[in-house]
């Protein structure tokens, strides 16, 4: 079947790094999932991210420091207080301390992510951080995924160590969470303005999302400064009044992060780095979830599915790369 000429014209555009409006993307995500249309989106949108990381993946290992229940009272969290029966758990030193040093055996675990609830103070958060930086493998990238923040706590946490920052104006923020949307976005602003690399997103994204919440969201924050920005779905949580929608179907996701990645193509975004890939995250960066206990697996299964998705290269702590094949994965454990 021919593509729609008009979604041809959008679709060129983006692939030669041109500018693309709200409305075009809006556009583009108007197609059937699994129409020519955006079959096509997902084909350039994947060439784009390949050519820009020159086929490295990295992995950035995720350690969930404090959980428990949330004032945050987002609608669509597992943590959330006014839903949960879990208890306060806070990282023990030591166990953090452990799991930075097993994840720099090899030196291909380019960050490590700690992510807090909202409830965590400042003076934690930063405490992780520097465990972290004190028995990672050098060169490894902090990041934090923390509630909102003021400029005096964005300086506190570059002082202790850590490269950048997780924050995103949620879909729905101000009405399915209790945290207005201008305090996320002062947030990103307070990260950026202290020199933090700041990754946003488009989050938690369920099927019942139209194209214009889901392009309105992320143009919001594409000229704030932030370094990249990852598309996720969101995850069904039994309890809450999004579980009913269900989740994203792959080919949708894979669609939405492909129009978003071309309409942002033309966009230089600050704090770039080797192998990065475009502005909008692709499969390029696996994020596994990690604890002491699973860590090993996790990472495994992490080198195996940047192999198994075409990255013939990986990225190491000090930006160098080292061929990603089956003799790597052999030698470190992963087949
Ligand atoms: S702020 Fe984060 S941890 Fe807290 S309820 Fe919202 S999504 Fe969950």
């Amino acid at each position: 079947m021919a593509i729609d000429p008009k979604a041809a014209d959008k679709l060129s555009k983006g692939w030669y790094k041109e500018r693309l409006s709200a409305q075009d993307c809006k556009y583009l995500l108007e197609f059937a999932d699994r129409s020519s249309e955006a079959n096509l989106a997902v084909s350039l949108a994947g060439r784009l991210h390949h050519q820009a990381c020159a086929g490295t993946g990295q992995i950035s290992a995720e350690i969930e420091t404090v959980t428990g229940p949330c004032p945050g009272n987002c609608g669509f969290c597992r943590h959330a207080e006014c839903r949960t029966m879990e208890s306060f758990t806070e990282i023990d030193d030591g166990a953090l301390a452990k799991l930075a040093q097993g994840l720099g055996l090899f030196s291909d675990v380019r960050s490590i992510r700690l992510t807090s609830c909202a409830y965590a103070d400042i003076d934690t958060v930063c405490r992780h951080v520097g465990i972290v930086k004190d028995n990672a493998k050098r060169g490894t990238r902090i990041y934090v995924n923390t509630g909102d923040l003021g400029s005096d706590d964005c300086r506190l946490l570059k002082a202790s160590g850590a490269y950048g920052a997780i924050h995103a104006p949620r879909l729905g923020e101000g009405k399915d969470t209790e945290i207005p949307l201008e305090k996320r976005l002062e947030t990103i602003s307070n990260l950026v303005k202290s020199g933090l690399e700041v990754i946003t997103g488009v989050e938690p994204i369920g099927p019942e999302h139209s194209t214009e919440d889901i392009v309105d969201n992320f143009f919001l924050t594409l000229n704030m400064g932030c370094a990249s920005c990852e598309i996720t779905p969101r995850e069904p949580v039994p309890g809450t009044k999004f579980n009913q929608y269900g989740k994203l179907s792959q080919s949708r996701y894979n669609q939405i992060r492909a129009v978003l990645t071309l309409g942002s193509s033309w966009y230089n975004a600050p704090h770039r780095v080797p192998y990065a890939g475009m502005y909008v995250t692709g499969g390029n960066v696996v994020v596994p979830k990690c604890t002491v206990s699973n860590y090993k697996e996790r990472i495994e299964a992490a080198r195996r599915r940047l192999f198994n998705g075409g990255y013939d290269r990986i990225l190491k702590v000090d930006d160098s790369t080292s061929e990603l094949n089956m003799m790597y994965l052999r030698k470190t454990g992963s087949v």
